[in-house]
């Protein structure tokens, strides 16, 4: 089956489960009451995110000096900094590294640009257990799932079903309360954390002045994961870019009230490159992998560039009413909602994932809560329009002869309203699902009712 085909199979099957409509419009609505709240405690919020967005262009103006700058500041750091060109060079350089190490297991904290690479499935392939120690993150590698949404990867997941499913795994009781459940998790994971070869992050900034790894998170999970093992990675996408740590009292509240509704996540963390002699803790060796991964592709087509500047703060997957109904999964990509369908096309084929742009009434939502002002609409607009070079010819032959059809009051007015019922309802079935439900034509055209009413 197609992904477009699969897409609208998953997305009409999911829109239209009752239950899973209750789970994740309960945790969103947590989610609404504690942004709001979060939001609120700006004097200036409008100012903030303009400042932000602002820096981000600048950042997106002088990538590759910014880049450099951070290379050249990390290695001073003492960390070893590796371009990585797409994900196949970054999993060879990286499985080189691991075996040279001789590492047998890491522990990993929560990073989509992991996700992107498919890191846990390689490692397992070349016999690395790779431990998921974000608490979402844990609980989907339990199921056997991908994360649903990129910053709260088992909102999908009600406190019973992680419940019946810790059962299943560890037999523990089906009754534990959240708490328990939590205290469960950590235990296991202090374990995992002491004897782990390597540590594995991900990067919510890189701070090119002082060549610095920002991390932010609310389990410390992430500060574990950097300074127990005596080898810290950091995979990061290039465009994580910012100019420098005085930018972060900007970003990290920003990332936080938009993410989570916090003022600051629990733990604000910043690497400056592995262990100096005169420290006493931290790991023995950092490794920075620069990952592009198409990301200078996007970065060379003007109309979508500017969604470089996302610092995945999952605000437009909250608010897009589209991703609410059809839910993470149907989009079947690692980055889902409307940044996802801006993005995701261009990270994977593009003339297989255009569908995902048309996955959006553009409402605007998405722009209005964007913390970095990316013009989302416009983006999804310009790919939809790249998207016709793609359309087969059966699609292209159906929109033609419909525009020259619903163009033309005379042409519409061939058919009687039964019979234009009945066409319409095959070509909706078709392009827009059955559950759909469209007004029938009226039995008699316009032209008619004027004549036989007015026109006497
Ligand atoms: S596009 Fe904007 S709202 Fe969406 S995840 Fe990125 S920064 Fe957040």
């Amino acid at each position: 089956m197609s992904t477009v085909h699969t897409f609208k199979k998953d997305a009409a099957r999911v829109s239209a489960d009752i239950s899973h409509r209750r789970i994740i419009h309960f945790n969103m609505s947590k989610y609404d009451t504690a942004v709001i709240a979060g939001k609120k405690r700006y004097d200036n919020l409008s100012l903030a995110k303009e400042t932000a967005s602002a820096i981000k262009d600048n950042v997106i103006a002088n990538l590759s000096y910014y880049l450099e700058s951070f290379e050249n500041n990390a290695t001073s750091n003492g960390a070893e900094v590796l371009w990585a060109e797409n994900s196949v060079d970054l999993i060879q350089q990286l499985s080189a590294i691991l075996q040279a190490e001789n590492t047998r297991m890491l522990v990993k904290s929560k990073s989509m640009v992991t996700e992107e690479v498919e890191l846990n499935h390689h490692l397992e392939n070349r016999g690395i257990e790779s431990v998921e120690t974000d608490l979402g993150e844990f609980i989907v590698q339990v199921a056997g799932e991908k994360p649903y949404h990129i910053v709260t990867p088992a909102m999908h997941k009600s406190k019973q079903d992680i419940a019946d499913l810790f059962n299943e795994h560890f037999d523990t009781d089906k009754s534990l309360s959240a708490e328990e459940l939590t205290g469960f998790v950590r235990n296991l994971l202090r374990e995992k954390f002491i004897n782990a070869d390597a540590g594995v992050t991900g990067a919510n900034f890189l701070c090119a002045n002082e060549g610095a790894v920002a991390v932010t998170e609310n389990e410390g999970n992430a500060l574990l994961s950097a300074s127990f093992p005596k080898l810290h990675i950091v995979i990061a996408g290039i465009e994580k870019i910012i100019p420098g740590v005085d930018q972060l009292p900007l970003f990290w509240p920003l990332l936080a009230a938009h993410g989570t509704g916090q003022q600051l996540t629990v733990y604000s963390n910043l690497f400056f490159g592995p262990k100096k002699k005169h420290e006493v803790d931290g790991p023995e060796r950092m490794i920075i992998f620069l990952l592009d991964n198409k990301r200078s592709d996007i970065y060379k087509n003007t109309s979508v560039q500017n969604s470089l500047k996302c610092i995945r703060c999952g605000a437009c997957l909250n608010a897009c009413p589209v991703y609410k109904n059809i839910g993470g999964y149907s989009y079947s990509t690692t980055y889902s909602g409307p940044i996802g369908s801006v993005l995701s096309p261009h990270f994977k084929n593009f003339g297989e994932y255009n569908h995902l742009s048309f996955a959006s009434s553009l409402c605007g939502k998405c722009e209005e809560v964007c913390p970095v002002k990316i013009p989302l609409t416009d983006m999804l607009l310009s790919n939809r329009q790249a998207a016709q070079a793609y359309q087969s010819s059966f699609d292209k032959g159906t929109s033609s002869v419909l525009f020259k059809i619903l163009s033309s009051r005379q042409h519409m007015n061939w058919l009687g309203g039964k019979l234009k019922s009945k066409l319409l309802s095959i070509v909706k079935n078709k392009f827009i699902g059955r559950r759909k439900a469209l007004s029938p034509f009226a039995p008699k055209t316009f032209n008619e009712q004027w004549k036989k009413h007015i026109k006497r």
